[in-house]
């Protein structure tokens, strides 16, 4: 991974205080990521591409890692999926794309990880559901798939969802729960299996063989508040490194203000190793967005840096013009454009803080917190735009001029403060 979070102690710090019985989590190697421990939150992602198709697959693999995903999940649902990943690593391989690939299995994963050898051996990473792994069998299967985890140097997730929880497991716990005196409510009942059941099952993994650190968890659920809940319980209880996410988070701005409001507090508390956003995308619609959109959580909270920050005001009665969320936009979209450059070239430029701002109210402030900001005329104001400078007045633009002389103030900040070249 290229950067580290913003303050490692201090996030090392939030992570060990959930624990009770060792210092962090364990650190999980996925095909060279580093996952847990003290290491930064990880980003992953997940295909929607038949894996049958590794064309396809291998497209939106590579987009997804271009866009930052440092992990992708493809779904290994059938023989033809399985017999499909040599050609997808092949191709990724000629398309100079080596992110780990996580497999994932539902109800059949020991019959393909066992008929599929290279397939078991090219990902480097196996995502199973304890609640779908077979049911007369199931303990069989789960142990299979470990065992082939093990044999292979792999890592499992085991990945428990309410939507497909351990039905045996449930009612085991209902049944205990209706003896109690004081009994806890369904709800209540629903959180302890889930927990129970990756626990449960994290333990079993351990006894069939597999390495603690090859284990990492994740207890999804829909709702904010209960996903909260989950991961609070969970994480004092285990060492595993956790994977978090809210689970069918919906599309657009419901699904990212909801994922946003279910993620935040827990990673603030230092729970949560590796993150991805479960964006529902519009059809034909850009499957990265939910790389960007777990960046943008981790950035906003500051505990790892992508890309330059733009900050703009909302504007309001006192910008008369479009001029205003027109450059606003342009300034977002060019810093964009040169990131690919800005990354080989100015090391650090993703911590860089750029405001755009609509009149003198807060314009000249919020510039001066700013690495570089530009105050904008308001209505009635002078038509006049002071440029600051790491918090001092800089230079003052007019004219038709303005975007483009911005920009090349831009440039030269960049190439001075992070080096490389202006553009
Ligand atoms: S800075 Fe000026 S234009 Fe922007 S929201 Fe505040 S008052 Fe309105």
């Amino acid at each position: 991974m290229a950067d580290g979070p913003s303050h490692p102690t201090e996030d090392c710090d939030a992570r060990a205080q959930v624990l009770t019985t060792t210092t962090r989590t364990l650190e999980a190697d996925v095909g060279g990521v580093k996952v847990g421990g003290c290491n930064p939150v990880v980003v992953q992602s997940m295909t929607n591409t038949d894996t049958a198709d590794p064309a396809a697959t291998a497209g939106q693999v590579k987009a997804l890692a271009d866009a930052g995903s440092e992990i992708v999940r493809i779904t290994v649902n059938n023989k033809q999926a399985a017999a499909a990943v040599p050609e997808l690593f092949s191709r990724l391989g000629d398309l100079g794309c080596s992110v780990p690939i996580v497999g994932d299995f539902h109800y059949n994963g020991h019959v393909l990880l066992r008929e599929f050898p290279e397939a078991a051996q090219l990902l480097a990473k196996y995502r199973i559901n304890p609640g779908n792994v077979g049911t007369s069998r199931r303990d069989e299967n789960f142990q299979t798939i470990v065992r082939i985890a093990a044999d292979n140097g792999k890592a499992v997730r085991i990945g428990v969802n309410w939507g497909s929880l351990d039905q045996r497991l449930l009612t085991e716990l209902m049944d205990q729960n209706a003896k109690r005196a004081d009994p806890k409510d369904a709800s209540e009942v629903l959180r302890d299996a889930m927990i129970e059941s990756a626990v449960r099952s994290a333990a079993f993994a351990v006894n069939a063989g597999l390495p603690p650190n090859r284990i990492l968890l994740s207890a999804k659920v829909s709702g904010v508040r209960d996903l909260v809940a989950v991961y609070r319980q969970l994480a004092p209880l285990t060492s595993h490194p956790l994977h978090l996410g809210l689970t069918e988070a919906g599309m657009g701005a419901k699904g990212i203000v909801a994922t946003a409001a279910a993620l935040a507090p827990l990673l603030l508390d230092g729970i949560g190793d590796t993150i991805r956003v479960s964006l529902t995308p519009r059809p034909g619609g850009d499957r990265t967005e939910e790389v960007r959109v777990a960046q943008q959580i981790l950035q906003s909270l500051e505990m790892r840096s992508f890309e330059p920050q733009v900050t703009a005001c909302p504007g309001c009665g006192r910008t008369t013009s479009t001029f205003f969320q027109e450059m606003t936009e342009d300034i977002q979209s060019y810093v964009r454009e040169r990131m690919p450059a800005w990354k080989r070239s100015a090391p650090g430029v993703e911590d860089l803080k750029v405001a755009v701002m609509g009149c003198v109210v807060n314009g000249p402030g919020e510039s001066r917190h700013a690495d570089l900001g530009i105050s904008l005329p308001g209505a009635f104001e002078d038509p006049k735009a002071p440029v600051y400078v790491d918090g001092a007045h800089f230079r003052t633009l007019k004219g038709d001029g303005i975007v483009e002389d911005f920009k090349r103030i831009l440039d030269d900040y960049v190439a001075r403060k992070f080096g490389g070249s202006a553009a």
